[in-house]
């Protein structure tokens, strides 16, 4: 695994994008539909993380899960999804407090020289210019990486067994 440092040009901030290894679920009944996610920066923990992708309707009604799914618990899956009513949440605290982090090319400079890499985000907190080292040592986790369990409001169950 390849983890990058977030670093902010203007304040301390730095944060690596560890929380959003890893997979992620929400457990509708018995079943685990993998999260749609992308990596924000979130003010309320402060720190680098998952944040929810809401899916749209369309996306909703393709939704293909594992085939022992009967047409009833599909529709019931469905139905959780689409009568969310909270916005998407950052996957580490809760929060609806969060931004995105938008897409950014890595020139091959950057790569040969090891430079740190311009996100197109500034920090909410000081204005400052949040970049992106992903120069950095990896990991290897193998099948260790963890596994993180949600309700279809975004919140995260600590035990799902529990919640069977
Ligand atoms: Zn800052
Ligand atoms: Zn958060």
């Amino acid at each position: 695994m390849k983890t990058t440092i977030y670093t902010c040009a203007k304040c301390e901030f730095e944060n690596s994008d560890f929380s959003t290894w890893g997979h992620h679920y929400y457990k509708i009944d018995t079943h685990f539909i993998t999260i749609n996610r992308d990596i924000a920066i979130c003010y309320s923990c402060k720190s680098i993380v998952s944040a929810e992708i809401l899916p749209f309707e369309n996306e909703i009604n393709n939704l293909e899960i594992e085939k022992s799914v009967s047409k009833a618990e599909l529709e019931a899956i469905k139905l959780a999804l689409s009568s969310r009513k909270t916005g998407p949440r950052c996957l580490n605290c809760g929060s609806h407090d969060f931004e995105f982090i938008p897409n950014f090319k890595i020139s091959k400079e950057q790569v040969r020289y090891r430079l740190p890499v311009r996100t197109g985000l500034f920090h909410r907190n000081c204005g400052g210019r949040i970049y992106a080292d992903t120069d950095t040592p990896k990991f290897f986790m193998g099948d260790r990486l963890p596994k993180r369990y949600y309700n279809k409001d975004g919140i995260e169950i600590k035990s799902p067994i529990n919640f069977k």
